[in-house]
């Protein structure tokens, strides 16, 4: 594996509402803002600051990524649609802090010129620090301070849910869902994967870590955990790898070489294609959809839309709902003799076809959004 992101060279199906490219007139890097749907509320999704070979991957990222916060927040139940910025960085680039600053203000216009159809948040290569950068050419901005009327760094709540949803792949797998004695490979300890690692080891959970930066090697050591390449973690022996890295990693071939009994964790769209769904459900390893697994920050920032305010106990309670709703997901795929990606998916498009209540909601959090409160990540 390598830092540079690797995707499926298929084009997604384009089934979104609008797609802007954009390049940024301060930093000249490239800008891209995928909405997928708004069917059920504003777009709302992360921005990433990453590596790509070519434009076409970072468009085709963001037209992935959309599409899965899309279903995210359906199968979330929550009055907010699906879409993903992306800042792309050429192979071997490295920004002056000057020229980050640049980017990070190139793609606050981009969001200002969606006109509120799309809110950004954090993702991998943008830390809560920028996003008040952003915030300086657009509204439509998540992840500010609780201060500035944000609910912060989304990142302890993913990890949150992730822990949860680990749990409940653990009840299904091995008929409980403590963690204790259980081994768990992590796969990138960036802002999520540090603290669902830390999460785990203090659950009392056995771990292997990787990331790609030696940096990270440190946490391992304060975890007692053992460190490892990243690609020696996806085939370690052990109960579950929780990818919390890049996604891509599981396909036609790497799945042939896993021993994991289980797979959950933060990365999106971990499967390089759907029918890798099918592949793993032959090796009789259960894979818990990514998008259900990494709903905590999404869950966070909707608490913030309400209005009653920002709350982060209620915030912290609707996390933890998402082991419930990962369990309902295996039992209906059990049921059905489907995969739990097929019985995910079944949810989310429910959840896109309700009438009346999404339609309200998604009508009366508009309203928010144009009062101008700020929601925040995905
Ligand atoms: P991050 O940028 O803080 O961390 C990513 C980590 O992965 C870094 O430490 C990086 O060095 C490492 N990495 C990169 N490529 C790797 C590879 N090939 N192998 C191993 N490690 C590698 O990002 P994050 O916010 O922790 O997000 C992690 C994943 O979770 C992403 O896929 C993101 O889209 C997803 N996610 C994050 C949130 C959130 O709240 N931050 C919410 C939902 C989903």
């Amino acid at each position: 594996m390598s830092a540079v992101a690797t995707l499926p060279r298929a084009l997604p199906p384009l089934d979104h509402e609008q797609l802007l490219v954009r390049r940024g007139p301060r930093s000249g890097l490239l800008t891209i803002v995928a909405v997928h749907s708004t069917v059920r509320g504003p777009s709302l999704g992360g921005c990433r600051m990453w590596t790509y070979a070519e434009p076409a991957d970072a468009v085709r990222d963001a037209l992935l990524l959309s599409r899965a916060m899309t279903y995210k927040a359906a199968v979330a139940g929550l009055p907010l649609g699906g879409g993903k910025g992306v800042i792309m960085l050429e192979p071997g680039m490295r920004l002056t802090a000057r020229r980050r600053r640049d980017a990070l203000r190139d793609f606050g216009e981009t969001v200002e010129q969606l006109g509120g159809a799309y809110v950004t948040a954090e993702d991998v290569g943008i830390s809560s620090r920028d996003m008040p950068v952003i915030a300086e050419e657009t509204t439509h901005v998540s992840g500010l301070a609780v201060s500035r009327g944000g609910s912060g760094d989304p990142s302890p709540f993913t990890a949150l849910g992730v822990e949860t949803a680990i749990a409940a792949t653990c009840a299904a797998v091995f008929g409980s869902p403590d963690l204790r004695g259980r081994s768990i490979a992590v796969i990138g300890l960036g802002h999520v994967g540090s603290r669902v690692a830390t999460r785990c080891a203090r659950a009392g959970a056995t771990l292997v870590v990787a990331d790609v930066d030696e940096g990270k090697r440190a946490l391992a050591e304060r975890l007692g955990a053992r460190w490892s390449t990243p690609a020696e973690a996806l085939r370690a022996e052990v109960d579950l790898v929780a990818p919390c890295a890049l996604g891509g990693l599981l396909d036609a071939e790497s799945v042939v070489d896993l021993r994991c009994r289980a797979i959950a964790g933060a990365a999106n769209n971990q499967l390089a294609a759907d029918d890798v769904a099918e592949l793993l459900a032959a090796r009789g390893i259960l894979w818990a959809p990514d998008f259900v697994v990494n709903a905590g920050g999404i869950v966070n920032i909707a608490v913030e839309l309400e209005p009653s305010g920002y709350d982060a106990a209620t915030a912290r309670r609707r996390v933890r709902a998402i082991g419930r709703t990962l369990a309902d997901i295996f039992a209906a795929a059990a049921e059905a003799a489907i995969t739990p990606l097929a019985a995910a998916s079944a949810l989310g498009e429910r959840r896109l076809a309700e009438p009346g209540e999404a339609a309200r909601r998604a009508l009366a959090s508009r309203r928010v959004f144009a009062q101008g409160a700020k929601p925040a990540a995905g």
